[in-house]
């Protein structure tokens, strides 16, 4: 069939395909844009597809040398979500920093993906699991005989991932830290970090009964001539995990990585970096500031809670699905106990 086309009309089909154009380039625009950016997690989330190198954001431009790169090694339990909300709160005041979430678990999680975002920092987002062989019971001789305890080299796997995708990816100078989800740190920790030339060492409180663990410094503060720490046992370098920070640049040249041996992990970890205590540098007052403290949340099995009666229209059925989404709650009708409630003006004590 011939169709023919006037002037009139063949101005509207050419508009017609401007139009077409533009919408394309502009839908192409917002999808490269949207790639690294929330909208990408967004959508990762709602997909629940959380492969394990799971999103890094898109504001990296913004960083400014040097930085300094916090590794959070975390994995799933009860009190994950408050520990790294709390967390988050601390990192948010802190500029020219990458906050680096590297999960003990297969994939990445819908939690984790959320509080990254939540913090509007540059974040990277990866997921490595501790390998089966290193999750089992050992014996341990106790004052009434023995006890099955468990004692695995936790977050090592997932730090080393991160040890990994800084070697490789970090394009801006900085440093370091290993800083656990449920550690809490004084703001000037950071500044005090962050002029790290190679390895520097300072305090942790709240370790072991005498409640620190750090270096021991010479009378003059130039030089680090040794350690205090409730537990020396052979180490060359007896500190706690949270009393150091490297050079990224000696993380790349050193090829350091941490040992699947509990309680060897930080050790080892330093003695491949190749650096003498006597050239580490002691940082927070010479040694003499707490700046950081290995605090501990108690752990609790997590609650079955029974789901509400839906006709009752109330808060609690969604509230209840927050919980179940944050890990804090299951809600089951097997075994589910019910959430105690009171409606009246006086509540009956229970
Ligand atoms: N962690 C982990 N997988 C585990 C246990 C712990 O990734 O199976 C993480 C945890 O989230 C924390 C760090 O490793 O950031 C140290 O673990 P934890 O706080 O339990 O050890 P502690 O402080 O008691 O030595
Ligand atoms: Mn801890």
């Amino acid at each position: 069939m011939h169709v023919f086309i006037g002037v009139r009309e063949r101005r509207l089909a050419g508009s017609g395909l401007a139009f077409i154009f533009l919408t394309t380039l502009l839908w192409f625009l917002l999808a490269k844009s949207s790639w690294h950016s929330g909208r990408f997690l967004d959508q990762a989330i709602a997909g629940r597809h959380f492969p394990s190198d799971c999103g890094v954001s898109d504001d990296f431009s913004t960083l400014q040398a040097p930085v300094i790169y916090f590794v959070t090694p975390t994995y799933a339990r009860r009190e994950q979500v408050a520990e790294l909300t709390r967390l988050s709160h601390t990192l948010m005041h802190v500029p020219n920093l990458v906050w680096v979430l590297s999960e003990d678990a297969e994939t990445c999680s819908r939690l984790v993906a959320e509080v990254a975002l939540r913090s509007r920092l540059p974040h990277v987002r990866l997921a490595r699991p501790m390998p089966r062989k290193y999750k089992q019971d050992v014996l341990h001789k106790t004052k009434t005989g023995y006890k099955k305890k468990k004692k695995e080299p936790r977050g090592v796997a997932n730090r080393n991932a991160a040890l990994d995708w800084i070697a490789k990816n970090a394009s801006i100078e900085g440093v370091v830290y290993f800083g656990d989800d449920d550690n809490t740190y004084d703001l000037r920790l950071f500044d005090e970090i962050r002029s790290t030339q190679g390895v520097s060492l300072f305090p942790v409180g709240l370790l072991g009964e005498r409640g620190v663990s750090g270096p021991v410094v010479s009378d003059n503060g130039s030089h680090v001539i040794g350690f205090t720490d409730p537990w020396f046992h052979d180490r060359l370098f007896p500190i706690d995990m949270g009393g150091f920070a490297v050079n990224v640049e000696l993380i790349r040249t050193s090829g350091a990585r941490m040992p699947f041996i509990p309680g060897a992990e930080e050790d080892e970890f330093l003695k491949a970096l190749g650096v003498p205590k006597e050239s580490m540098e002691a940082k927070a007052g010479n040694g003499t500031l707490v700046l950081v403290w290995h605090t501990q949340s108690v752990k609790r099995p997590v609650p079955k809670v029974e789901p509400e009666d839906v006709r009752e229209q109330t808060n609690l059925t969604p509230l209840l699905r927050t919980l179940e989404l944050q890990g804090t709650a299951v809600v089951s009708n097997e075994g589910g106990k019910p959430l105690p409630k009171c409606l009246e003006s006086h509540c009956p004590t229970h």
